[in-house]
């Protein structure tokens, strides 16, 4: 293999050999040999400012021309900085890659060094955090974040249990913060929105509440009468009978609730199988009116029905049959004596609409958003007299949920209410039927 040194000794070799030589010849020796490595100096001394100046220009691409040993040279610094400037680019082209992924991410994400100073946060931290790109860089963090349990948190500084903490730019989002240590001290700093998830545990938390709660009533009253009619000795019959209706009241209202609870969870887990039946709407509401007639007319109600008989609907017509009587039932439940509840379906270019009408107690503003919150209701006391469970309107808002329809109130403290559903035109059923 060819060896650059052996070959640039060999070259020294034969030039100090030349200079003895003809040292010899002309009887100088001494200057002779000083003449050839005075002149083999400066060629040194010339390659090794050319290579200086490459390095110092920097600009210059291309390595000297040189012969011997220094074009080696030249040559394997040449090809290092070219192996160099590959990997740099891969590792810029890496880098920005990561920070345009870390960039995209829905999740704060912040590089700290040792002390908590910022060395790099994402977009996501801007808008969660509210830090500032220019601004705050090199801050400590907990003097950005102040809050006492987030410092507490942070000075531990091993990946424990994620902290909860509102953010500090909006109250309403809460976010759980993690710490993941990494290098030299370094420290990832990932705030996570789970506003949806706290929201989430909290309803699960007042649903298992509201269901004891409300069977808990009805049991304590059935109870109640089970303990007298045990502990009195003689019970007359009217007595008996008067317990015995009230206790079936109860079961009944206890049955119905579990009932409502059934068909709900039905349609949650349903929610992603669209309805798709034929349903007359006009006839199945006669039916639902041939079994709210009664209930009408022991109010003293008038029940108005204005259909379109040759509207039809694709849908599931359980479903919409429960929740349709569900708000006619509302409305007449709702309305005093002497009221009046009109019933509308009809069609035009916009979809399907239903709509229950009536004169009754009427829902202040505030309450109108929460209606179709599992039980809520704006008198609780009047619910239950009337047997209302506070699930219906639930009920009514999954079922059009389903049929990709919309639920719209109006309503008038006093004077009456109007529950409308309104269904995409997609869903009426053409005219070959
Ligand atoms: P409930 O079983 O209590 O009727 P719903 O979910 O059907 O439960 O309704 C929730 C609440 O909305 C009711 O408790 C009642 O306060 C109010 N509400 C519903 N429909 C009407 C209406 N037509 N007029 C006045 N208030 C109504």
């Amino acid at each position: 293999m060819f060896n650059p040194w052996s070959a640039e000794f060999r070259r020294l070799f034969f030039l100090l050999l030349l200079a003895l030589i003809a040292g010899l010849l002309f009887g100088e020796v001494a200057l002779l040999l000083f003449l050839v490595l005075a002149g083999y100096l400066g060629w040194h001394l010339r390659n090794l400012h050319r290579l200086y100046t490459w390095f110092n220009e920097g600009r210059r691409f291309h390595p000297p021309e040189a012969a011997g040993i220094w074009g080696d040279v030249f040559n394997l610094i040449d090809r290092y900085q070219l192996r160099n400037r590959k990997r740099k680019k891969r590792l810029t082209a890496l880098i920005k890659r990561f920070q345009e992924a870390t960039a995209a991410m829905p999740d704060a994400t912040m590089i700290l060094d040792a002390d908590g100073g910022i060395e790099w946060f994402n977009g996501a931290a801007q808008s969660l955090l509210g830090l500032q790109a220019g601004r705050d860089v090199g801050q400590r963090i907990v003097n950005l974040i102040r809050n006492p349990e987030f410092r507490a948190f942070l000075a531990l500084g091993s990946p424990g249990e994620p902290l909860r903490m509102a953010s500090p730019v909006n109250e309403h989002i809460i976010l759980s913060f993690r710490v993941v240590p990494y290098g030299k001290e370094q420290r990832l700093l990932i705030a996570r929105d789970v506003s949806q998830q706290q929201r989430l545990e909290q309803m699960r938390r007042d649903f298992v509440a509201n269901v004891s709660h409300e069977l808990r009533t009805p049991l304590t009253v059935v109870n109640g009468f089970l303990e007298t009619l045990s502990d009195e000795g003689e019970i007359t019959p009217e007595q008996l009978h008067r317990s015995l209706q009230l206790m079936s009241q109860q079961a009944r209202r206890m049955s119905q609730i579990v009932e409502d609870l059934l068909l709900l969870s039905r349609l949650e887990t349903d929610s992603n199988r669209p309805p798709r039946e034929r349903v007359a709407v006009a006839a199945m509401l006669q039916v639902a009116a041939a079994g709210l007639n009664p209930l009408a007319q022991e109010r003293g109600l008038q029940l108005q029905f204005e259909c379109d008989e040759r509207l039809w609907l694709y849908g599931a017509e359980k479903e919409l049959y429960s929740a349709f009587s569900n708000l006619i039932t509302n409305a007449l439940r709702y309305t005093p004596q002497g009221g009046r509840v009109t019933v509308r379906w009809h069609g035009d270019s916009q979809g399907a609409h239903f709509e229950v009408e009536d004169t009754g107690v009427g829902i202040a503003p505030h309450h109108i958003p929460r209606l179709t919150e599992r039980f809520y209701r704006v008198d609780v006391g009047r619910s239950r007299d009337v047997g209302g469970t506070g699930l219906g309107l639930a009920i009514v808002k999954h079922v059009l949920n389903r049929h990709h329809a919309n639920l719209r109130i109006r309503s008038t403290l006093n004077r009456g209410s109007t529950f409308s559903c309104h269904f995409p035109p997609e869903l009426i059923v053409g005219e070959e039927r």
